[in-house]
């Protein structure tokens, strides 16, 4: 359509772009400014409204045309409170809500203006960050805001809200913590948040009718998520809420990621951004919506307008929100030049922010491969990380086949692709790549690049997968896997992630699509924390183990090659291994300034108990089939070692070993 064409030329481009930082309402006691980028407006107008809801339009104000595309006006007074919108007439007249509305009233439909400093906390200005220095240093926990709080005996009042997590001092009946006070115990870096900007299949007029959504149908970009707030008719609420959160969160030693859904919008055609600037935000194939999203649409993050929106909305939440990382859905939709842009204004405001996605499309888009942020492009991303599938899958089965194992359940030849993710998805002279499920090379350049997991909230929850895959096997054998999975990858080289619940064996009962499924299939059963304290709490030892040992959170490739043995059938190696379905590794030298001079890493994936020859010396067990931590269980000679089926054995010993390889 030459529409598309004419947003694609040059000409346009440089006559269109604006640079200014003053998109939106711009919010000052005597005067607000208004702006908005719509080119091919004939007339925009500016309309007040009475109220968020209802209620009629009180003033229209005309919009003059200035530079660069944008339409501009003044308004006198202070407009704190004001809701408004635009009526942009292109082919049509359609009124819409200001793309860079920082505040909106319930439901999302109209736009308000803000004065975001009445919006802050108590001492938000001395709000600090929990210290972070590396990004393998971080333990994610991944969480819907509903999820934690909503059953009965979660014990905390704010159900659903995000307002329960800043309430501290809550218990199960047996008086086990739950939810922030559950996290901290856990030992987590940073809490995972799924979506929880403004979206739009929740009605927030009919709260008290507990709707579910996971949120991936995005309405309003820069505003928090109404119907977590106490208040979705009041356009402040949600703001001084969701900063509440994020300052309590620090305050208890845990930083905030958001999951940010920039691919695509809930509506299409209708869409705010669409009604502004027809066709211009997405993806257009043969005058349609492309859908490489699998969800109606795809963002043209590629063009610089849309580029600038992305890139102004993450540095947005960052700074007033104070958030401390980004989860890119589908980030293989998004180019690799605004990936990289964002990752650059983001290390203006902190570069301890982490950046991580999801290095695939959700259907085919016209998007040049080589220009997607995919996991085989992570070469040309700049400290942005992406999900490890080959470790997702590698360690308990295909999340698409449900019955299908993976190593800890027993399928074989798929010691290479755990050793993969042993080493962060970069390259090591001891992995034969041309085994490895779904990368046949190494795409990090650093562990920093790979998230390693095993669950999130997409597919079969790791109990439901074991389960599914593992028929007519006990629970007792069941659990085993569950505590050999996150034991590879919380030993694991690069950004250790974790489903919430999974470290009290949460289950959905079999649903593996869950998104709008109801609280009771969703929510977190703070009762199975007391049925199985004992994973709980090998769980928590695993982390605390992590963060024990700068020798598990490398940061360089150079230093894993230099530091990390594996056993091999290989002759002539050093560390012997006779069987299959095994995974060992000596991490030497006090790697990473480890205290420890040698950590030796063992997976049995084996139905059966399994002998291994360890090198001589004293070495000390901190971790093996039943318990987890940085206490020493025993302390034992090298030598022939014992390893239980389907289990880690993790030892340590203060003195690096002598291996010649
Ligand atoms: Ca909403």
């Amino acid at each position: 359509m030459a529409l598309t064409q004419q947003f694609d030329s040059e000409a346009f481009k440089d006559n269109f772009y604006y640079e200014g930082e003053d998109l939106g309402a711009v919010y000052a006691k005597e005067t607000t400014t208004f702006k908005v980028w719509a080119p091919t407006a004939s007339q925009v107008q500016l309309v007040f409204y009475e109220d968020g809801d209802k209620g009629n339009r009180k003033e229209t104000i005309a919009m003059i045309s200035s530079e660069n595309g944008v339409w501009s006006t003044k308004a006198e007074g202070d407009l704190h409170g004001q809701f408004y919108n635009y009526v942009v007439h292109t082919d049509e007249i359609r009124e819409a809500v200001d793309p860079y509305a920082k505040a909106v009233g319930v439901n999302g439909k109209r736009a308000m203006v803000v004065d975001l400093t009445q919006t802050n906390p108590d001492s938000w200005e001395k709000d600090q960050k929990p210290l972070f220095k590396n990004f393998t240093d971080a333990v994610i926990y991944e969480c819907h805001i509903r999820d934690l709080s909503t059953h009965d005996n979660s014990g905390i009042i704010n159900k659903g809200k995000f307002l329960g997590l800043t309430e501290t001092g809550t218990t199960n009946k047996e008086g086990l913590t739950t939810g922030l006070d559950h996290l901290k115990e856990m030992g987590i870096t940073h809490l995972h948040l799924l979506p929880s900007f403004d979206f739009q299949s929740i009605d927030e007029t009919r709260l008290d009718s507990n709707q579910f959504n996971w949120g991936y149908d995005p309405q309003n970009y820069n505003v928090p998520e109404g119907s977590y707030s106490t208040d979705p008719y009041s356009g402040t609420k949600r703001i001084e809420e969701f900063k509440q959160m994020v300052k309590t969160l620090h305050e208890h030693g845990i930083r905030v990621v958001m999951d940010v859904v920039y691919n695509h919008t809930k509506l299409s055609e209708d869409s705010h951004l669409n009604k502004i600037v027809p066709n211009y935000y997405y993806r257009m194939v043969n005058g349609r919506f492309s859908d490489g999203s699998g969800c109606g649409n795809e963002i043209a993050s590629e063009r610089p307008m849309v580029r600038k929106m992305i890139v102004d909305s993450v540095v947005y939440w960052a700074t007033e929100y104070h958030i401390d990382g980004f989860r890119f859905d589908l980030m293989g939709l998004h180019d690799i030049v605004t990936m990289n842009e964002i990752r650059e204004k983001l290390n203006a405001v902190d570069p301890s922010i982490l950046i991580y996605g999801e290095g695939w499309t959700g259907g085919s888009t016209p998007l040049d491969e080589s220009e997607r942020a995919l996991i085989k492009n992570a070469p040309y991303l700049n400290d942005i990380a992406v999900f490890s599938d080959d470790m997702r899958d590698g360690v308990k089965g295909d999340v698409f086949i449900d019955n299908e194992p993976g190593f800890v359940n027993g399928l074989h030849n798929m010691e290479e692709t755990i050793k993969f993710g042993v080493v962060g998805s970069t390259k090591h002279q001891q992995i034969d790549y041309s085994k490895v499920i779904y990368s046949n090379e190494a795409w990090a350049k650093a562990p920093s690049q790979a998230v390693q997991y095993v669950s999130a909230h997409d597919n079969l929850t790791l109990w439901d997968k074991l389960e599914a895959s593992s028929p007519k096997t006990s629970q007792e054998e069941l659990i085993k896997m569950h505590k050999l999975s996150n034991a590879i990858v919380l030993t694991s080289q690069g950004i250790p992630f974790l489903h919430a619940g999974v470290e009290m064996l949460r289950t959905k009962g079999g649903n593996e699509n869950s998104y709008k499924s109801p609280d009771s299939i969703n929510q977190m059963d703070w009762d199975s924390k007391t049925v199985y304290t004992s994973v709980t709490d090998y769980y928590k030892g695993l982390i605390a183990f992590r963060k024990a040992h700068p020798a598990l959170r490398m940061t360089t490739e150079e230093d894993i090659q230099k530091n990390l043995v594996f056993f091999s059938k290989e002759k002539d190696t050093p560390l012997q291994l006779s069987y299959d379905n095994f995974v060992g590794y000596i991490i030497n030298h006090n790697a990473n300034g480890d205290r420890l001079g040698a950590l030796c890493i063992l997976f049995n994936a084996n139905k059966k108990d399994k002998e291994i020859y360890i090198p001589k010396g004293k070495w000390q067990v901190y971790i093996n089939d039943a318990e987890a931590g940085n206490d020493v269980i025993e302390t034992i000679e090298g030598g022939k070692v014992l390893v239980k089926g389907r289990s880690a054995l993790i030892l340590g010993r203060d003195d690096a070993i002598r291996l010649s390889i």
